[in-house]
């Protein structure tokens, strides 16, 4: 059995560790205030600035402190096995344009990062979904049948690189990963200056939805035409945490990471028990394998057994000798499994929001950047009814998102 680390510390954030960008004291008027410095704040600032806006984020801690920093780092279209389900339980038009917006998506984090020349380890790979279980194949050949025919890079393979005999897997090729870390201090960089801001250690307390729109914190005000909260579950106004709950729930996921000498290409996923998400990663001249898993509804059970597993498992199968670090991640999941893009509540005028990523927030973050940008200088986006955080689909699907959990 190995030993773990003392302290839980994600990779990632070895990557930044100082504030770099003020704390918000003075009073400011602009067009947008962004509450949440991770990706999906930052991607919608960015955007919302490159049309000409100014916007200030707000963080209350440092850029990329929540989830972000404690992602694996897969920029993809593929997201588990979801399109036959999505195609079955919402029909064919939601499964497309799941696929066309997560596929644009990583296509257009990929000219953000030339744009931007942000050095964030980006790098092309297939992505897999994979199976041991030779009963599963059929399930997993449909899949891939499926996603091809909604015109995504899918196929079906039999043999694939990994350690262990697998019975089949759905492959997406040239998708791509990198350190989300880097990329959102990118954004972050992107964003500062030429009357946009970027502040950390900036705690919003306070919500005002009205015209215009205000934000405060202990030391200042923002006044703003629109505001997005982008905080995964709106903490405030408690209208917009009320509608959400009802909509989403979460989930804690866990990941160890240990220096690699081996070659490994691709990145792997798997619906299995006992199997999990794999992801070699190359920094510089440093390779790392992260292991990831073990998702359960947070506070009802120990993380340690939960490491240790990830740890057993990159023991037998990658030869893990120790583990570097290991960390621990929420994200939310809407009933649906389609995240919520749009308004925080059904009355609200100029208040935004972007949650409910389902563990895919790295490509669903730009999908949910692009439709607040549209929504918010007052253009039609064909993707917007489809993530529309007012659809009712997440809460009559209640029983399918619970009986998931149970399972
Ligand atoms: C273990 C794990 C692995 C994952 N791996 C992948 C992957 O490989 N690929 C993928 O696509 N997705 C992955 N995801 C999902 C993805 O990482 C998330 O969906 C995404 O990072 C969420 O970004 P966000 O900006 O919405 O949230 P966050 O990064 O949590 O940002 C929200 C920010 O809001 C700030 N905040 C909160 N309240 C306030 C307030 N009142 N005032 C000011 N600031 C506030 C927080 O400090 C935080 O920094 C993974 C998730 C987990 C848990």
């Amino acid at each position: 059995m190995l030993n773990l680390p003392d302290t839980e510390a994600s990779y990632w954030k070895s990557f930044y560790d100082l504030p770099l960008y003020p704390s918000s004291r003075v009073d400011l008027k602009l067009e947008v205030a962004i509450v949440g410095g991770g990706i999906a704040g930052l991607t919608a600032a960015y955007l919302l600035k490159k049309s000409g806006l100014k916007v200030a984020v707000l963080e209350k801690n440092t850029i990329g402190s929540g989830t972000t920093g404690g992602t694996t780092g897969k920029v993809t279209a593929q997201h588990g096995l979801i399109y036959q389900d999505l195609q079955k339980r919402l029909g064919e038009q939601t499964a497309r344009i799941y696929g066309e917006a997560n596929l644009t998506a990583v296509e257009r984090i990929a000219q953000v990062i030339k744009d931007e020349n942000i050095q964030c380890d980006w790098q092309r790979d297939d992505n897999y979904v994979y199976t041991v279980d030779p009963k599963k194949v059929n399930k997993f050949q449909k899949e891939a049948a499926t996603a091809m025919r909604l015109g995504l890079p899918a196929t079906f393979e039999a043999n694939l690189n990994l350690p262990f005999e697998v019975a089949g897997a759905v492959k997406f090729a040239n998708q791509a990963k990198f350190n989300a870390q880097k990329y959102v201090l990118g954004l972050a960089k992107a964003v500062h200056g030429q009357g946009s801001y970027v502040f950390e250690n900036s705690n919003v307390i306070s919500f005002h939805d009205g015209q215009p729109a205000a934000v405060r914190t202990k030391q200042s005000k923002i006044t703003a035409k629109n505001i997005i909260v982008a905080t995964k579950m709106p903490a405030s106004p408690l209208v917009a945490r009320f509608a959400c709950a009802i909509m989403e729930y979460p989930t804690t996921s866990y990941i160890v990471a240990a220096r690699f000498k081996g070659d490994l290409n691709g990145m792997y996923i798997s619906p299995d028990k006992d199997h999990y998400s794999i992801l070699p990663v190359t920094s510089g001249k440093e390779k790392l394998l992260l292991i990831g898993g073990e998702n359960h509804i947070p506070g009802i059970s120990s993380p340690t057994k939960h490491y240790q597993r990830l740890a057993d498992y990159a023991e037998k199968h990658f030869g893990f000798s120790s583990v570097d670090y290991r960390w621990k991640a929420m994200d939310y999941l809407a009933y649906d499994d389609v995240p919520l893009i749009g308004k925080v509540y059904p009355w609200s005028r100029h208040l935004y929001t972007a949650t409910a990523f389902h563990k895919w927030g790295l490509s669903t973050s730009m999908v949910a950047g692009i439709i607040l940008h549209d929504m918010i200088v007052g253009q039609p986006n064909p993707w917007a009814s489809v993530f529309n955080s007012m659809r009712l689909k997440p809460i009559v699907s209640i029983p399918y998102g619970i009986s998931k959990l149970i399972k």
